[in-house]
């Protein structure tokens, strides 16, 4: 773990999550005091994303948070996927914006950053849904302010031509890595006791290694993409999401059906 950062995200944050799991989650940060990316949905309508009713509060704790300290990203329109895009990076295919002709992006942009407006909250970053987006997207995103996305599997943020920086997300859980900035994206929502427990544990373990988006923007806007960068990133999309991702997918459909026949 020589030189290796990390951060911490946490997806599809509504006012429909699970909340008992987010206030566990809230009181472990706050102990360690973290500040992690937040995507948030601005106005979500996708049932997966909702699972306790929603609260009044919500926006109100979006700002504290931002008060805080915590990095708000706007994390697409609605949550809802149109398509079977997957968009630039390849990982998912089902899209709320990739392979959408421009006007239709940009009104969905442009829709959601007004919630944000509204609400008196500032888009920090830009989390796509499925990490699915594409170069329309990041040229409309550009002209519209939101200057920081957090995707991509390169081991280090950098700042391309157009002015946005990257700051890559590579991990869905804390493990040991080399050099490098990593980015560990969390879901919360269908998480057991268990899984709280183990995120607690991790959470104490990586402490010393953990960052925020305003150190790690200091430190790397204006850098640029090396091709040792595009390398890593292209064998870590190899190796993990062509290859043993496929494996684990089926060593978990056939656990879920044991488990069924069970
Ligand atoms: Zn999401």
């Amino acid at each position: 773990m020589a030189d290796s950062r990390y951060l911490l995200r946490f997806d599809d944050i509504c006012p429909t999550m699970n909340w008992a799991v987010w206030e566990a989650i809230e009181a472990h940060l706050a102990a360690s005091r973290v500040k992690p990316i937040l995507a948030v949905v601005p106005d979500n309508r996708d049932p997966k994303l909702m699972v306790d009713p929603p609260r009044a509060d919500f926006w109100e704790r979006v700002r504290r948070w931002q008060a805080q300290g915590y990095c708000i990203a706007i994390h697409g329109y609605q949550h809802r996927y149109v398509n079977r895009e997957a968009g630039m990076l390849g990982l998912n295919p089902q899209s709320e914006f990739a392979g959408l002709p421009r006007e239709e992006q940009e009104d969905k942009l442009r829709k959601g950053l007004a919630i944000f407006a509204e609400q008196g909250v500032r888009a920090d970053a830009w989390v796509a849904p499925s990490h699915s987006f594409d170069r329309v997207t990041v040229e409309l995103l550009a002209g519209l302010g939101v200057t920081v996305i957090s995707d991509g599997l390169w081991p280090r943020p950098f700042t391309e031509a157009g002015g946005i920086t990257w700051v890559p997300q590579q991990l869905w859980d804390f493990q040991p890595k080399p050099a490098g900035v990593w980015t560990v994206c969390n879901h919360h929502n269908h998480w057991t006791p268990e899984r709280l427990e183990r995120f607690a544990a991790s959470l104490r373990a990586y402490a010393p290694r953990l960052t925020d988006v305003p150190a790690v923007l200091r430190e790397y806007t204006g850098r640029r993409l090396t091709l040792a960068d595009r390398w890593r990133g292209f064998s870590e999309f190899v190796w993990t999401h062509r290859i043993l991702g496929p494996i684990w997918s089926a060593r978990r459909r056939m656990r879920e059906r044991r488990a069924v026949a069970g």
